[in-house]
């Protein structure tokens, strides 16, 4: 079956498109047959779409067209892909495509698993808008165009975020705030990137020929966001994102863990309203607030080591020396782990980063390989930690939307989903 996987923002829709079927996923051949990405939905937009040669080369065309809204940019990427220019070995018309995945940021306390996508959801992924305002009416916006490019029959399904975090217990994910405004308002953690870390426990369990229940690691995910999740038994026991992605990691634009007391105090000094707090928190704050730079890692990794840039070396070494703590509060909530695991852009990349994170652990009796850390960059998966560590280290490429585009697969065909 050919899974048309989307993620869509406030002006942008990525997509791929994965062949797949019950076969392979046992055995892991299933496959990327197209990608892309169009920006700037709403005016000029930029569009990218790549066809996946048989040979693993790519063929990529790139334009500028105006499209209005995530409709029109959905109707763009599907007959793009059912063209016979784009030439997509067995897809020529819209029924060739099976379904639609879609990521969705949060599904709240009630939608704890991935799920077609009935009137009934879509009700519910509504109710959750107030939860996470900026991300859930982006995603909405996709599974609306769809019904509308293919017609209300279109079989879709929705791929939580917050899906793999339900299994956090009580004591992990409430706030020490009154229990009523749990009650009345859901203020609680809820985490996020669950997608990625689900994907990277499952990867994990498949290097090591190992069963779910024996899974106890802690995985690394950071990119532009960052989170942390310790995974007991395969199943997540606590995460570092909150209520919201604000919570936790320093990440590009955000500062993750703060004094919520400086809040006031700032909105005070500077004449901010609250919102003009949060959005200097959310867009102003992380990498870029403290090196006067940029939010991207591999800029900032240039500028330390090239030039010497004093808040450059200060800004990553905040984001290590926080995701260390992580390290340290997780190994003691998990009472042992057998890995840390990296993943996202910069964990995936960056072995100055994870030696910045990794270095000082040796109490812990890790011991990094300098020549496997170095060499594991660019998609390659492996082992980073030398044979006599008491913990493995891991490098494992997340691939959310293979992840989706299986899940699609299992709801549609009626296949169990992994727990
Ligand atoms: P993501 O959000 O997962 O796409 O990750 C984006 C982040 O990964 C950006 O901060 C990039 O600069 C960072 N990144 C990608 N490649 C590298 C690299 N080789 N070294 C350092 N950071 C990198």
């Amino acid at each position: 079956m050919n899974i048309l996987v989307l993620n869509c923002g406030s002006s942008s829709v990525k997509f791929q498109l994965i062949h797949t079927d019950a076969d392979k996923i046992k055995t892991d051949t299933d496959h990327r047959l197209a990608h892309g990405v169009i920006e700037r939905i709403g005016g000029p937009a930029l569009v990218s779409f790549s066809v996946q040669n048989p040979d693993g080369s790519q063929r990529t065309t790139r334009e500028a067209v105006p499209l209005r809204d995530h409709s029109a940019a959905i109707e763009k990427i599907v007959q793009w892909i059912i063209s016979p220019e784009t030439n997509i070995p067995g897809i020529s018309a819209y029924s060739d495509i099976a379904a639609v995945g879609h990521r969705v940021v949060h599904g709240g306390e009630a939608l704890t698993r991935s799920m077609i996508i009935t009137d009934d959801v879509v009700k519910q992924i509504e109710d959750c808008i107030d939860l996470a305002p900026l991300h859930n009416p982006q995603n909405l916006k996709g599974i609306y165009a769809i019904r509308k490019v293919f017609g209300g029959t279109a079989k879709q399904v929705a791929v939580f975020d917050t899906a793999f975090h339900h299994t956090l217990p009580d004591y992990a994910y409430l706030y020490a705030i009154p229990y009523q405004f749990y009650r009345r308002h859901k203020i609680r953690r809820y985490g996020f990137h669950g997608i990625s870390h689900r994907y990277v426990q499952y990867r994990y369990r498949t290097l090591k020929s190992i069963p779910r229940e024996d899974v106890n690691v802690i995985s690394i995910h950071l990119g532009n966001g960052a989170s942390v999740c310790a995974i007991k038994g395969g199943r997540s026991h606590d995460t570092s994102m909150g209520m919201t992605p604000l919570e936790g990691l320093i990440m590009g634009t955000r500062s993750g863990d703060i004094d919520p007391a400086v809040l006031e105090h700032l909105a005070h000094k500077e004449g901010f309203s609250l919102s003009d707090v949060e959005a200097v928190l959310n867009k102003q704050s992380g990498l870029l607030g403290i090196s006067g730079l940029t939010n991207d890692m591999r800029e900032l990794v240039a500028e330390a080591v090239e030039n010497d840039d004093r808040r450059a070396k200060l800004a990553i070494e905040m984001f290590a020396y926080r995701a260390k703590k992580y390290i340290g509060s997780y190994l003691a909530s998990l009472n042992g782990a057998s890995a840390i695991i990296f993943t996202g852009g910069i964990g995936e990349n960056s072995d100055y980063v994870r030696g910045r994170i990794l270095d000082g652990l040796d109490w812990l009796g890790i011991r990094t390989d300098e020549a496997l850390n170095k060499a594991t960059t660019r998609g390659k998966e492996g082992k980073i930690s030398s044979e006599g560590s008491r913990l493995d280290v891991y490098v494992i490429p997340t691939n959310e939307e293979l992840l989706i585009a299986r899940d699609t697969l299992r709801c549609v065909i009626g296949l169990e989903l992994p727990r």
